[in-house]
């Protein structure tokens, strides 16, 4: 029989872990998914958050979760209340407030179910002072409240919290694999999963987001090959405009979350105090910033592919070249540029990147790089 936890493919032993624990009704209080990118750790904290939260509990056909009612249906459309997940909002990872936000938050009664899940991402990004604020809490959390925090490596997490959590280890899934389960989950074909896989630096659920219907990033990646193929024939001017005109694209999603959190900020507008207010507009604020460098991230990666693909052809494997719906440009490009001249123009996305996470303005960082690329295939 079905249930949630059938969504977390490619980690049978994670599966039957959470399983035996939902069934049995041995939930501890913190969980640690130790996992390398794209092991699915964000679907399995979302399907134990179901699991947690579901009213059927552990009464219910194989240990509950019937992936059905409307608690199900909300915290699989990341909707429900009861289930906050948490996200480095600093430039260089978590701010203290955020932890403090949380610590309050996590003081406070559910809003719909029994329980509150707290999902907390890239948690090796979560420093001293941050954890400091939060320490506490993860010791001696309220008894309704379960952290589900997720890191790469358990190195990477600080002893301190490392020690208050139940380690859940995830095994790196090959790419083959991880393209099946983007396709098996979003009806795209194999070849649009590799693609986006690749555009989300090799996370699984971003890649499964950046295909799902309505999303226009597969229409924004297109435009960003297609810049890269006009680049050698463009004067230096125009690589100027069509730097800005990427960073315009790329964050194209930032308008809807904008919208967002304005209707947000209306519907609080009568009941929130002045100050609560106050701090809600500051986290959507932090949010924007956070998701605007998630969309940079993705410009400088769908690059990153098209001149790993320019290295594959340079070194006569055509077949490993994952942008085949462009071959030809690519082709033309490798035949101007030489494998270390594609190797520096690798070098520099990886600097544009780190100039970027530096608060460089996304602008000057991008118009580097384009003409850095221009050079390498002129
Ligand atoms: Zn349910």
């Amino acid at each position: 029989m079905a249930d949630a936890f059938d969504c977390i493919v490619g980690q049978p032993q994670v599966r039957e872990f959470l399983r035996a624990t939902t069934a049995n009704d041995r939930i501890s209080h913190a969980y640690l998914f130790a996992g390398p990118a794209g092991s699915n750790k964000t679907q399995a904290a979302y399907a134990f958050a179901q699991a947690i939260l579901c009213p059927k509990g552990a009464k219910g056909p194989r240990g509950g979760r019937c992936g059905a009612c409307d608690a199900c249906d909300k915290v699989m459309r990341r909707k429900h209340p009861d289930v906050r997940y948490f996200a480095p909002e600093g430039a260089n990872g978590y701010l203290i407030e955020q932890m403090r936000e949380m610590v309050t938050d996590a003081s406070m009664a559910p809003i719909q179910a029994k329980k509150k899940v707290y999902i907390i991402d890239r948690v090796d990004q979560l420093g001293t002072s941050a954890a400091n604020a939060f320490l506490k809490t993860l010791e001696e959390p309220p008894g309704n409240v379960v952290f589900i925090l997720l890191g790469r490596t358990c190195d990477g997490v600080l002893p301190t919290i490392l020690s208050r959590c139940q380690v859940v280890p995830f095994r790196h899934i090959p790419a083959s694999e991880a393209a099946g389960i983007v396709a098996q989950n979003t009806g795209a074909s194999l070849l649009h999963a590799r693609i986006a896989i690749e555009a989300c630096g090799g996370s699984i659920s971003r890649a499964i987001e950046f295909l799902a219907a309505g999303s226009a990033r597969m229409e924004f990646r297109k435009r960003v090959l297609d810049t890269l193929e006009r680049l050698r024939h463009c004067e230096d001017w125009d690589v100027v405009g069509m730097a800005a005109d990427l960073i315009k694209a790329a964050n194209f999603p930032l308008d809807a979350a904008r919208q967002q959190f304005e209707q947000e900020l209306a519907q609080n507008q009568d009941f929130l105090a002045k100050s609560a207010l106050r701090q809600l507009e500051a986290r959507q604020k932090r949010q924007i910033t956070a998701k605007s460098s998630e969309c940079m991230r993705q410009l400088t990666a769908i690059i990153r592919s098209w001149i790993r693909d320019v290295m594959m052809i340079c070194s006569g494997c055509s077949d490993l070249v994952i942008n085949q719906d462009v071959l030809p440009a690519l082709q033309a490009a490798a035949q101007r540029a030489t494998l270390p001249s594609a190797l520096c123009a690798l070098r520099a996305v990886d600097e544009c990147e780190a100039s970027i996470a530096y608060n460089v303005s996304p602008e000057a960082c991008i118009d580097a790089l384009l003409f850095k690329v221009k050079e390498v295939i002129s």
